[in-house]
Parts: structure tokens; C-alpha cells; sequence
């Protein structure tokens, strides 16, 4: 038996929906993000084509290529959510919607510089360490409100949020604490920043959405649920 896309689509959409519902939130609350890594450009069309128009890639160059092939789809929304170089920054800044990985301010910095001004800025969330493990990506919890003050003054980027990929966890009890911490992070964020525009939390893959929009996720990066595996 072989899943269409259009049908883990639309699964994917009501697994959202009802995460939504039993956390208590509205519908539409929060945004799918399908994430098309490893796979051709002919799938991100097939879902583009069921409406889905938010995808999220990992590597620089199999994200333009693929971009490229797709130059058709004028509406299509581009997340980069791997981590990212600073020789890869030129590209970033200008081929992409949003980054939701940066965790240094070099990186910030060089994003802002490099965008054109005449795309409006760069949506920016910073990656987040949450469960504190030494080899993982993103900046610390302690570090992030530094971080979070030096993004925010810079002048071609918006500084959206949060995101984080915590540690693999199969219980769904136990996978909502880190999503919390980073919720809560958010929060002192805003008490800090007034001004910036704090909405978004990007937390919850196919193995732990629910226990990110319990928590508050604003935006699910989905890969698995809707593309299928790996290799
Ligand atoms: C690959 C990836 C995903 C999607 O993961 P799945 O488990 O396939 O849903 C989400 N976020 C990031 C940052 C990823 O690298």
C-alpha cells in the first residue's frame, strides 16, 4: 500500500487540528511547516499543489536547486532550518523567507548585511540548545537574551521567535518539558524586547507535535508525516 502525499497531507492536517483542539487552542494557530529535505523538487510541487505552501529545507544547495525547478510557484514560503556556515550566508539572506536556525551573532549579522533591502527583511528565529546537550546546536538558555538583544537591533532582519530540536524522547508526557522551557524562554524575551515582533515558537517534529502545541508551538516542522522516510 503506497500513501499519496495528498493523503499524509491531509493527514498531517488533522493531526494538527486536533492537537489544536484538545490543547485548547484555535485552529489556525499554528502554521505546517513540510519539511522536503532529501526529497525532489516533483514532491514539494505534488504538495504544493494540495495547498501546502510553507516548506522547510536543511542544505543550501539542494534548496536552490530545488528553488529553481520550482521558480514557477511564486507563492511558495522558504524556511532554511539547518544549521548554517558562514560562507553560505549570501545565499540564505536572499533565497529564503525565514532562518530559524541561527545561533551566533556573526551569522545574524552577516544575514542582515547581505540581504537585499528591497525584499524586506529576513524573518529570523533563534535556535535554541533546550535540553543542554553538549554536541547539539543552538545557543544556551543563557546566553540567549544577549544574543536575542544584539538580532534584534540589526536593520534587515525581524527577529520572530524561537526553535528548538530537543533531545529524541518517546514519551509524550516527558516531551513537553523542554517545549515549555522554550515557550517560557520566549516569554522573558518579550519582557526584555518590547518592541520586537515575538510570536512565533518553531517546535514539534513527526514524532513530538503534540507535545509542542500543547506547549505553544506556532509553527510544526513536519518531515517524515508527510514526505515519508529518509534514506
Ligand atoms: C529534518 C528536520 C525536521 C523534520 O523531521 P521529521 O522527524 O522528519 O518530521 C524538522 N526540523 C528540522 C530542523 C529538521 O532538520
Amino acid at each position: 500500500m503506497t500513501t499519496t502525499i495528498a493523503d499524509a497531507l491531509s493527514a498531517a492536517r488533522q493531526r494538527l487540528d486536533h492537537a489544536l483542539s484538545s490543547a485548547g487552542r484555535d485552529t489556525n494557530s499554528a502554521t505546517l511547516l513540510a519539511v522536503s529535505k532529501t526529497k525532489p523538487a516533483d514532491m514539494v510541487r505534488e504538495a504544493w499543489q494540495h495547498g501546502q505552501r510553507e516548506f522547510g529545507e536543511n542544505y543550501v544547495q539542494e534548496a536552490l536547486d530545488k528553488q529553481q525547478q520550482l521558480s514557477d510557484l511564486d507563492d511558495i514560503v522558504w524556511h532554511f532550518i539547518g544549521p548554517l556556515q558562514s560562507n553560505k550566508t549570501r545565499e540564505v539572506a536572499n533565497h529564503f523567507h525565514w532562518v530559524h536556525s541561527v545561533e551566533r551573532e556573526k551569522i545574524a549579522r552577516r544575514l542582515s548585511d547581505q540581504r537585499d533591502p528591497a525584499l524586506g527583511p529576513l524573518q529570523v528565529c533563534l535556535q535554541v540548545n533546550i535540553s543542554g546537550e553538549p554536541s547539539k546546536s543552538g545557543v544556551s538558555l543563557d546566553e540567549l537574551p544577549k544574543l536575542a538583544e544584539q538580532v534584534a537591533s540589526l536593520p534587515h532582519i525581524e527577529l520572530r521567535g524561537l526553535m528548538a530540536i530537543p533531545a529524541p524522547c518517546d514519551d509524550p508526557q516527558r516531551q513537553r518539558k523542554p517545549f515549555a522551557a522554550l515557550n517560557d524562554a520566549l516569554r522573558h524575551l518579550r519582557s526584555i524586547l518590547p518592541d520586537a515582533q515575538l510570536d512565533t515558537l518553531s517546535m514539534g517534529m513527526s514524532n513530538d507535535l503534540e507535545a509542542a502545541v500543547f506547549e505553544g508551538a506556532t509553527m510544526v516542522r513536519l518531515g517524515t508525516a508527510i514526505f515519508g522516510a529518509r534514506h
